[in-house]
């Protein structure tokens, strides 16, 4: 059974699963002026009624009903619309006439929202996030087919403790493990370090390991009284760099900074004061890796025991700013911070 809006009243089918879709804006829910347009289209204008209505093969799979939470490009997601998806998907899974969640969302910051997601949500039941890199309008457009690929897992018995899932491609990603590769392509999400949990062939899904990491339901971060997350930015080591950016965040209210240096999160000599003194005022320091990929850990290349900094394990730049407002929420010691990034 398919009920488009939240609003309308469906009998749902007996033995489907009852699966929730909570809009949030994106590409998916994008519209060009043809078919042929693949950029400068606009995202974020077609409603959750509208995407799903585009997909009547769901109403043979679930019992999905939709909800705009937002109408965003990810680009503009902001931690207030977050901390409101993340309360509404508690509440929707805490029910027992929902058995999983799946979110459309825009693909430029997806991998930040999974991972919030997925240190947020308390249940087991299945979370699933989805994309598009091309916007409904155009031809071979990916977003119906990833929707109701989302669906199938959201729907599967094997998804359940498995964390916030991105269904993408034919991939099912884990948050932790989730980047963007690519501006355009539709493969564009891999995970290069630690590959796939597993894949959806026609109506099922097939799985190869869980996620190596705690999430959800495992985890100490509790939002349901969070209004406001610390702030936190990032600042990108380069050659011939300069201490300027930390001191400017320092200055407007940084509670932590993530340093994403070259190499193995190097820090160039004339960086090394600005997040010296940063750490001396209070501010958590994470160094995390500019490629985004590999192991950064404490005392590589920089001395994280002399100077107080916290070493970012695997998390790339922008998921380490992700748990260290997570982790700021709860502590602001140094140590205990780390801790979190080595079990996280
Ligand atoms: N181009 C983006 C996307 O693929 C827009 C966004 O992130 O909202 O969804």
């Amino acid at each position: 059974m398919l009920t488009a809006a939240s609003s309308t009243i469906a009998l749902a089918v007996p033995g489907l699963p009852n699966i929730k879709i909570l809009a949030t804006g994106g590409t998916i829910a994008g519209a060009g002026v043809s078919s042929t347009q693949y950029a400068g289209y606009q995202a974020a204008v077609t409603p959750v009624d509208k995407l799903l209505l585009a997909v009547p093969e769901l109403g043979k799979i679930a019992n999905v009903t939709g909800e705009q939470i937002s109408q965003v490009a990810s680009h503009n997601m902001s931690n207030e619309i977050l901390l409101k998806l993340a309360k509404r998907i508690n509440v929707l899974l805490a029910s027992p006439e929902v058995d999983g969640v799946v979110i459309t969302h825009g693909t430029n910051t997806l991998e930040e929202s999974a991972y919030f997601l997925n240190l947020v949500v308390k249940s087991e039941k299945p979370v699933v996030m989805v994309g598009a890199m091309r916007p409904g309008t155009s031809m071979s457009a990916d977003g119906p087919m990833n929707i109701f690929r989302s669906v199938i897992t959201a729907g599967s018995k094997d998804s359940r403790g498995r964390g916030v899932m991105v269904v993408m491609n034919d991939q099912i990603i884990g948050a932790r493990d989730l980047q963007k590769t690519d501006t355009m392509t539709v493969d564009t999400f891999k995970a290069p370090v630690f590959g796939y949990l597993g894949f959806v062939v026609d109506s099922k899904t097939h799985f190869y390991k869980p996620p190596a990491r705690k999430h959800t339901h495992q985890t100490e971060f509790d939002i349901s009284k969070v209004n406001v997350l610390p702030k936190v930015d990032i600042v990108m080591g380069y050659e011939d760099d300069s201490r300027a950016a930390v001191d400017a965040f320092v200055t407007a209210g940084a509670k932590g900074v993530v340093h994403a240096g070259s190499g193995t999160a190097a820090v160039s000599g004339q960086m090394q004061p600005g997040l010296e003194d940063a750490v001396k005022k209070g501010v958590a320091v994470v160094r995390a890796p500019r490629s985004s990929l590999g192991i950064i850990t404490r005392n590589m290349e920089f001395d994280d025991d002399k100077f107080g900094t916290i070493s970012g394990d695997t998390l790339s730049p922008p998921k380490a700013r992700v748990l260290l407002m997570l982790g700021l929420t709860r502590t602001s010691d140094p140590k205990e911070i780390q801790r979190m990034f080595n079990e996280y």
